[in-house]
């Protein structure tokens, strides 16, 4: 029997999972990683191993969100008798003021995690269902919560509250940042690759479906463009990102629209998709060259330019910008937008290292140093659970 983790990503519609052999000095190595998508609807389950395999097949039988899970990890189960699963992680969108490492779940610390549902009300539910569905899979297993707002614990507090009554700040209304589990990996990244700027003044771009930035010094978060809630900061695929508070009292006092609707439009129908009128895919975007697509894109563009600046700001000086996430791994035309309009902050953009998507994408004259690097969630999950099993 060979000892491995796992780790696993639920959210509102796929669950995505890695399975990780042990090799020496505990260090987890890859063996099986894909998702579940449609969950709720028409699950199918994709995933490839490290030696090539792969499978794409539907799970028949399976209704719910949480029964697609269970059926998925009474499969993994029963198809791997060889392995001995020694511990499972999960990403948990939401771990509060509390937690600011990987925690081992007991009772306690899930009551806890449920008490932040309201803080994330539309993600933590799905979280706490992926927790709940592999502990009664896998009963005795260590889980460990591998926390989003973990990273972002080490901002000043000028980054972690709003300017509202203290009375909000003692309920739990701060600024948390999300994307945390990307950031810590990337910053893990450069201190292999490149440890000299590790040491210095990193803002990392995770510009996904969910989008946001995170002001980095010494591997250090400093600041996020993400606040309270996932909505903030940059626009993303549906959901708003910054928006004037006085747009959702417009929308509630003049508008006449109910809590749930207002959520649905910020979450759900903003962002790209929004813009566009046609899609919140990136790619999409891209290849449809209409004026509202082409306008979708340019306020995206712009919006990550302001925040660079911004985030440049906080941290007193920019020495590195990092790319990761579907949309900054991938796409050379958006890296090139962006960082068109930063050469004043010294950013330099080499076009042919950009376009043949290496690692470093920058010009040798660049005082910023401009990196592309893929972003493993997965992997910091996997390392936890290793560590706290
Ligand atoms: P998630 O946040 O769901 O994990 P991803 O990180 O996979 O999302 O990012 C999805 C986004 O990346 C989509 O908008 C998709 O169009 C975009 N994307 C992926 N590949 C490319 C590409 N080659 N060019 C432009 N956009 C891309």
């Amino acid at each position: 029997m060979t000892d491995h983790v796992l780790a696993l990503n639920a959210g509102s519609s796929s669950l995505k999972f890695a399975l990780y052999e042990l090799v020496e000095d505990n260090r987890p190595s890859m063996r099986w990683r894909g998702q579940i998508e449609r969950l709720g609807d028409a699950p199918r389950l994709l995933a490839q191993s490290a030696g090539g395999r792969s499978i794409n097949e539907p799970l028949t039988d399976t209704k719910t969100h949480d029964e697609a899970i269970r059926a998925f990890l009474k499969m993994a189960r029963e198809n791997l008798p060889d392995i001995h699963v020694r511990a499972i992680g999960h990403r948990v969108v939401h771990g509060g003021a509390v937690f600011s490492e990987p925690v081992r779940i007991d009772d306690s610390v899930l009551d806890t995690l449920n008490g932040f549902i309201p803080f994330a009300p539309l993600h933590q539910p799905y979280s706490l269902a992926g927790i709940r569905a592999a502990s009664a899979a896998f009963p005795g297993t260590t889980q460990v919560a591998c926390f989003d707002t973990a990273f972002h614990r080490t901002h000043p507090w000028v980054n972690d509250t709003f300017a509202l009554p203290q009375r909000f700040y003692e309920k739990g209304v701060r600024r948390y940042g999300f994307h945390g589990l990307s950031y810590d990996y990337i910053s893990q990244k450069l201190q292999d690759i490149a440890p000299g700027l590790y040491e210095g003044r990193v803002v990392i771009a995770h510009l996904g479906n969910g989008a946001s930035m995170c002001a980095v010094s010494g591997g250090r978060a400093v600041a996020s463009t993400m606040g309270f809630s996932a909505l903030d900061g940059l626009p993303m695929g549906t959901r708003s990102g910054q928006l004037d508070p006085g747009v959702v009292l417009y929308m509630m006092q003049q508008d006449g629209m109910t809590a749930e609707e207002i959520a649905d439009t910020l979450y759900r129908k903003s962002g790209l998709l929004g813009l566009s009128g046609i899609s919140s895919d990136m790619r999409t975007l891209l290849a449809a060259d209409t004026p509202d697509a082409r306008k979708a894109i340019e306020y995206y563009v712009f919006r990550i330019r302001r925040e660079l600046g911004a985030l440049s700001a906080a941290l007193e000086g920019i020495d590195a910008l990092v790319f990761t996430g579907g949309i900054g791994e991938n796409s050379a035309a958006i890296r090139q937008m962006v960082c068109d309009g930063m050469r004043w902050i010294g950013i330099e953009m080499d076009k042919s290292r950009n376009a043949d998507g290496g690692t470093v994408l920058s010009t040798d004259l660049s005082r910023v140093r401009i990196l592309a690097i893929p972003t493993n969630e997965e992997m910091i999950i996997a390392r936890a659970a290793a560590r706290l099993a």
